[in-house]
């Protein structure tokens, strides 16, 4: 069966199916109004029961819980406690006369449905945790329990429709070794939290995971994303020696930690990690990154209710300065718009959201925005080696009055004698056309560039990022991308500028020797592809990277150029 593998490692063990509850009384009118006070009555105390349980689960020690699944825990309870749920589900019952059960079923509906056709890919994902808290208030309501715990056996692989977050977090895990999901995406809770416990996983499988039944053999493929139900004893040969291997390889890797990524003929490279916060720096260090090529800066304005203010921004930024060990942070001023929604930020809707107001756009625009963010990361900027780096970059002019912009807020902080670093760095991203064409006329005005492959390959292509549709159109390998790259390099050098990418073509161990060759020197990613990513580095030479590049540069097609790189990389 083949589902999205979402969290590495190859699993064999047997299946233990989670089962959801029964379905509930359904279809029951309520009579009279003493009826309909004590169906409200009894779907408060459901509640009140169903957040009183998400407490204790968050109270109990033997879990161990992380920041991130407090986090899912916490955002439980909110939505728990959402006065427009409630008053939703009590207006069904007075209204409609609907028994708690189907006015619960019916609001929760709409609120996933609404969850669902949201652009936000994390938002959509959030769909997870309102049926969740309204499967725990149906239990509730339906008097079928709790949310227990199962005990497992030694090498469970959990196969389940969807695990939800509370029972991922409330199951006792020693002995899980994988999970298997029908439903599911990169960004869900399951994904998460398999990826923090470091435990093998596969969403995504499709209804016919369904006829999974308690202890079958499953060999579970994180990986490559792939399900193997009773499969053959040759099958269970095979993956066991593949299990082996991974195994092998993770423990080397994680090896390679303390090790400086220098090629084998001596040039050195300079691996970032890609993080929204400190939270993340613990990964990023522990992966052996040498700095954060990109901050971004989306995150602490995503997850609240208004604009932070230029203090709690402060903290933000000093924070992610001091836990940086003196090392270097490019902050990436705010790329809102896009895919990129606030809830309180009421961007009309657009056509062409991509194209339209976006990152240095809304900044431009908005200069109380832009003033407020880049007053508090100057402040931040005493506190560590902080850059400053502008997205979404087309033309020179942006450049400029986003420079001016920048001399506005040292001379507040000057008048108000409060420190900063006077000589921040700046630079911007490259990830529009016009910007890496023009790169010889920008790098005359920044530090530094930094390549934005995911943005600069869907404006290129004419090829939209999120649309699945058309994602095989999607290919930082075609060689017109290519070609921007590599003269977005060129014009770096020759003008004495630092260039970096930070786009996801950097993590991709295809494209390490090409971009090497074409002279990157600074690949910035997420911290759990860094340990890959060094591996090829110090195992190559920039003498061979060149010779690949030399020859990529001279194909007419993606095809060849993939087939060429996977040669190569064999
Ligand atoms: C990019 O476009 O490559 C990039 C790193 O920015 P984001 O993915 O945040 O748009
Ligand atoms: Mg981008």
């Amino acid at each position: 069966m083949k589902g999205i593998g979402v969290s590495p490692g190859i699993s064999i063990g047997k299946a233990f199916v989670l089962k959801k509850p029964e379905a509930a009384l359904t279809g029951v009118l309520l009579n009279n109004e003493i009826e309909i006070l004590l169906e409200i009555e009894r779907f408060d105390l459901a509640v009140s029961h169903a957040v009183a349980e998400i407490e204790s689960i968050k109270a109990n020690a033997q879990l161990s819980l992380q920041d991130e699944e407090l986090a899912v825990l916490e955002t439980q309870i909110e939505l728990l406690t959402d006065p427009q749920i409630k008053a939703d589900v009590t207006q069904k019952i007075e209204n409609g006369k609907n028994n708690a059960h189907d006015a619960l079923v019916e609001v929760i509906g709409n609120f996933v449905r609404l969850f669902e056709s949201m652009d936000d890919q994390y938002m959509r994902a959030r769909s997870a945790d309102i049926k969740d808290i309204g499967r725990r208030i149906l239990n509730l309501l339906d008097k079928s329990g709790k949310v227990t715990a199962p005990e497992f056996d030694p090498d469970t692989i959990v196969i389940a429709e969807d695990i939800s977050p509370s029972d991922t977090i409330a199951m006792d895990i020693k002995h899980v070794v994988g999970f298997a999901t029908q439903t599911g995406s990169r960004t869900s809770h399951t994904t998460i939290i398999a990826k923090s416990k470091g435990i093998p996983a596969v969403v995504g499988c499709g209804e016919e995971l369904g006829t999974v039944v308690n202890n079958d053999i499953i060999i579970l493929d994180g990986i490559n994303g792939i399900v193997y139900i009773n499969p053959a004893q040759e099958i269970i040969d095979d993956h066991t020696i593949k299990r082996e291997a991974y195994l092998r390889q993770s423990a080397k890797l994680k090896a390679l930690k303390d090790i400086s990524a220098i090629t084998s003929d001596g040039e050195k490279i300079t691996l970032s990690a890609n993080i929204s916060g400190a939270d993340d720096l613990d990964d990023a260090f522990y992966n052996g990154c040498v700095g954060v090529g990109l901050l971004r800066t989306e995150l602490l304005f995503m997850d609240r209710d208004s604009f932070p203010t230029e203090d709690e921004q402060f903290e933000f930024y000093k924070n992610v300065a001091l836990g940086s060990k003196n090392n270097t942070v490019i902050v990436r001023t705010i790329d809102i718009g896009g895919d990129k929604h606030l809830p309180y930020f009421n961007l009309p809707a657009e056509l062409n959201p991509f194209l339209g107001y976006r990152a240095i756009r809304i900044c431009l625009d908005r200069k109380d925005l832009f003033m407020t963010q880049l007053k508090a990361i100057l402040r931040a900027s005493v506190f560590g080696d902080l850059k400053i780096m502008f997205p979404m970059i087309s033309n020179v002019q942006e450049i400029r009055s986003a420079k001016s912009i920048v001399a506005q807020a040292k001379a507040e902080l000057l008048n108000n004698h409060i420190a900063f670093n006077a000589d921040i760095k700046l630079g911007i991203m490259i990830e529009i056309p016009s910007a890496a064409i023009t790169a010889d006329i920008l790098a005359k005005e920044v530090d530094f560039f930094s390549i934005g492959t995911n943005d600069l390959c869907q404006y290129t292509l004419a090829v939209d990022r999120m649309n699945e549709k058309i994602s095989h159109l999607y290919d930082p390998f075609n060689p017109g991308v290519l070609r921007l790259i590599q003269k977005v390099i060129e014009q770096g050098h020759k003008h004495n500028i630092g260039v970096g990418m930070c786009g996801e073509m950097a993590s991709d161990p295809l494209a390490t020797l090409l971009l090497l060759g074409m002279g990157l020197t600074d690949f910035s990613m997420s911290a759990a592809a860094i340990p890959a990513i060094k591996n090829i580095i110090i195992s190559n030479s920039i003498k061979k990277a060149r010779d690949i590049y030399k020859n990529v540069m001279e194909m007419d097609s993606s095809e060849k150029i993939i087939a060429y790189l996977q040669e190569a990389a064999q």
